[in-house]
């Protein structure tokens, strides 16, 4: 026996393959990678949030269910509280919905859609199976229903607006799979803010839908990590089976209060966004070569006639960081997140030189 001690040699077999996820921290760049909101965090909330600060004492453990946050969010959704679960962002929550319902079965995915649905499954133990989107990035909601009569499906994950395409799912199509199966469709509603109908008035009808949501995007908390679910009340108390006992910090349950009680406020910034993705849409749209991808969130999918590493590498030795979505379906697509006005303007500027236009 060797007495190096591999830890390799331990590992579940079926992590082997698994890719950390790997996100590289560049300083003094344009960031435009990661659909975060990119104003300031309006200083009046933040300074409420200071002074609230002050009155807490950090020796004891966060309210584990994040109970008046919840009341927050049921006022803003609409939604009865003991149908809401709050989580350390929403990836963390799309982990525990694998882990209480994927393990040991099959998820299925749309792709070209968000990366980490895969990565979850893999790491709680479900088979993922992928019906592709079609060409124009809709939904094959045929394809979906039958991939699920399959019994051992257990989750399908849907995205609307679409990260990386940008589109946005009618209710009335997930109403088509909710109807014709029977396991749990969770509809991923990170960019709902900014577009695209929501499917909150679908969950009192269908005891089988779960909608995610996060604060990462629309309320400018990425740093803070908070998301959360929405669904049948049934629904989440199977999900605190395996929910971590104090998931969300204080800090962040804190924070994310003093947005939604302020929401008017992020309602501006989201209104400037809104604005901007028309420019920078418009823009872009215009440039010879180039294909645009109708958007309902608040960042644009383009396919550029040179390939899309070289663009992005181009633009970044500009100091611009966007995403290289490049992959099956997505040939010489990239994704930039609508930034402030004067972060579009040099974006599109140094992107017109690198296309010698
Ligand atoms: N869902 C989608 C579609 C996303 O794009 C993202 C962030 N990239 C997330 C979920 C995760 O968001 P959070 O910061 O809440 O974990």
């Amino acid at each position: 026996m060797s007495d190096i001690f591999d830890p390799a040699a331990l590992v579940r077999p079926d992590l082997e393959e698994l890719i950390p996820y790997q996100v590289q921290v560049h300083h003094n760049v344009i960031k435009l990678d990661a659909n975060e909101n990119p104003y300031d965090f309006p200083p009046s909330i933040r300074e409420e949030i200071w002074r609230e600060l002050g009155n807490h004492t950090f020796t004891r453990y966060p309210d584990p269910v994040a109970g008046e946050l919840l009341e927050q969010i049921s006022d803003y959704t609409g939604v009865p509280a003991d149908g809401i679960l709050a989580g350390n962002g929403s990836d963390e929550l799309i982990l525990t919905l694998l882990l209480t319902f994927g393990t040991g079965g099959r998820v299925i995915i749309t792709p070209p859609t968000f990366s980490m649905y895969e990565v979850h499954a893999r790491i709680a133990g479900a088979r993922t199976v992928n019906v592709p989107r079609k060409g124009n990035f809709d939904l094959d909601v045929r394809g979906v229903i039958a991939a699920a009569k399959n019994p051992d499906t257990r989750v399908i994950f849907l995205c609307s607006p679409n990260n990386p395409t940008g589109n946005a799912t009618p209710p009335e199509e997930v109403a088509e799979i909710l109807k014709n199966s029977r396991s749990l469709v969770v509809v991923d509603e990170a960019y709902q803010e900014f577009g695209g109908e929501s499917c909150i008035p679908l969950l009192m009808e269908y005891p089988n839908l779960v909608i995610l949501r996060t604060f990462s995007k629309a309320f400018g908390l990425a740093g803070l990590r908070v998301g959360y679910v929405l669904a049948n009340p049934a629904v989440v108390r199977q999900l605190l089976r395996t929910k971590q006992p104090f998931n969300l910090n204080a800090f962040s349950q804190l924070a994310a209060r003093m947005v939604l009680a302020h929401r008017e406020e992020f309602g501006r910034l989201i209104e400037l966004i809104l604005q901007d993705r028309e420019e920078l849409y418009r823009e872009l749209a215009g440039l010879p070569g180039v294909e645009v991808f109708p958007t309902a969130a608040n960042f644009i999918l383009f396919r550029t006639p040179l390939p899309a590493e070289q663009v992005y590498r181009e633009l970044m030795a500009n100091g611009i960081l966007i995403r290289n979505m490049h992959g099956p379906g997505l040939e010489q697509c990239l994704r930039v997140t609508v930034g402030r006005r004067d972060e579009n303007r040099l974006f599109l500027e140094k992107l017109k030189k690198i296309l010698g236009l």
